[in-house]
């Protein structure tokens, strides 16, 4: 027996309402990308589903690679048949015999309302045929294998199994987010947990060569090409912060250094965010797990912008995050050793409970807004697609 289509469902776009159209259209543009190794693959967009024609190819190859497109709620894999009835009996039969279990159920859907048969009456006939002919038996409420019909304008659809997709909406349909990139194992992981609600981001990352080594862009291209499965195409733009990381250590308390530093992230964050075009901030931060993410500290840091700031990691435990990291496939490149800017200077006694004059105090005695600016026209941009094509811009 073999499968021809994949029938993609959508479920939560079913909320959308009257944007509906612009979710399935963004979900085909997706589909396509994702696909775009596949030139056989043909697609068929409709109100209700998108089915994928696989004109040959491998069903578990393709399938692997829609389960991780955002906006999809299932996948079926289906076989498109004649929809007269004697065909659908032999058909159906076939197809439950491939499948394990002791009780069935048939479910039939008829959108062409010219077909001869009601739904209810199709039912009555393909359930008869498969108590016959095979020990199968009925049970309607729990049953080991579902056998779904649909009859529609343009033939019959059979499916039998369905496999979860990513859920969350379309990539893109949520607007852009600005995503602070570290290159450890947090910064990732809430950038495919975004990433999976449909928004789209662009990275930034803050160097401060010759402190941080080179490598560290190496492991960044890694991790965003780990990401292309959810993105197939990655905005990367690296700031130079070894100035204004050594003026910070110069002017300002050891103690204070890790929250202005992140303020200063936080407002280059916000720059780039608005030359970018993007609504909000994100990051990694989880609550309570270092110095500088007690909600004391984030307070303080937070205070330097208005955007909103995305911690989808915020209630999460390291050992939870740690398995997505695993599960995406970023965690062996998260845990090669590098230095990262916030580790080379790493205090011994960080301030748990920064307070917010002291900070704007300390920020007074030196120019980082000039320094801020300077920094942001030597930055660089990488674009890491899915072919690993790397532009720099
Ligand atoms: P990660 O949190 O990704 O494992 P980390 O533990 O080194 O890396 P933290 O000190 O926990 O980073 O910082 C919290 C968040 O701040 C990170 O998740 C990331 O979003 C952001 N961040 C930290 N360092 C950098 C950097 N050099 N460039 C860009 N963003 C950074
Ligand atoms: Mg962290």
């Amino acid at each position: 027996m073999k499968y021809d289509t994949i029938m993609v469902r959508f479920g939560e776009l079913y909320t959308k309402g009257k944007n509906r159209k612009d979710f399935i259209w963004t979900l085909g543009k997706n589909i396509k990308n994702a696909l775009s190794n596949y030139p056989n693959i043909t697609l068929d967009i409709r109100y209700d589903h998108i089915y994928v024609n696989l004109n040959g190819e491998d069903e578990n190859q393709i399938l692997d690679i829609l389960k991780d497109v955002s906006g999809i709620y299932a996948l079926s894999l289906v076989i498109k048949t004649n929809d007269d009835i004697e065909n659908l009996k032999n058909v159906t039969l076939d197809a439950i015999k491939n499948e394990e279990g002791k009780t069935f159920k048939v479910d039939t859907k008829r959108s062409n309302k010219k077909y001869p048969l009601h739904s209810e009456e199709i039912t009555r006939i393909i359930a008869p045929n498969i108590l016959r002919n095979t020990s199968l038996k009925v049970d309607v409420h729990h049953p080991d294998i579902r056998l779904n019909i649909e009859i529609r304008d343009e033939g019959a659809y059979i499916f039998t199994r369905s496999v979860k997709g990513a859920g969350g909406y379309p990539l893109g349909t949520s607007g852009k987010v600005m995503h602070m990139l570290s290159g450890g194992i947090d910064s990732p992981v809430a950038a495919y947990l975004l990433m999976k609600r449909g928004i789209k981001l662009e990275m930034i990352h803050f160097a401060a060569p010759p402190y941080t080594n080179i490598g560290v862009i190496e492991k960044l291209k890694d991790l965003l090409t780990k990401l292309n499965r959810f993105q197939d195409s990655i905005r990367l733009t690296i700031i130079p912060f070894t100035k204004i990381q050594e003026e910070i250590y110069k002017n300002c308390p050891e103690s204070y250094a890790i929250t202005i530093m992140r303020r200063m992230m936080y407002r280059f964050s916000e720059a780039l965010a608005r030359q970018r075009n993007c609504k909000a901030i994100s990051n990694g931060e989880s609550a309570g797990q270092v110095a500088s993410q007690t909600l004391e500290s984030m307070q303080v840091i937070n205070e330097v912008t208005n955007f909103p700031v995305l911690r989808p990691l915020v209630a999460m435990d390291k050992i939870d995050i740690i398995q997505i990291s695993k599960k995406i496939d970023t965690y062996e490149i998260s845990i090669r050793p590098f230095e990262d800017c916030c580790t080379i200077f790493d205090p011994k006694n960080p301030k748990t409970r920064p307070d917010l004059n002291k900070c704007k105090q300390l920020e007074e005695t030196f120019d980082y807004k000039s320094m801020i600016s300077e920094a942001l026209s030597n930055s660089e941009t990488l674009i890491i697609s899915k072919d690993k094509v790397d532009d720099i811009i």
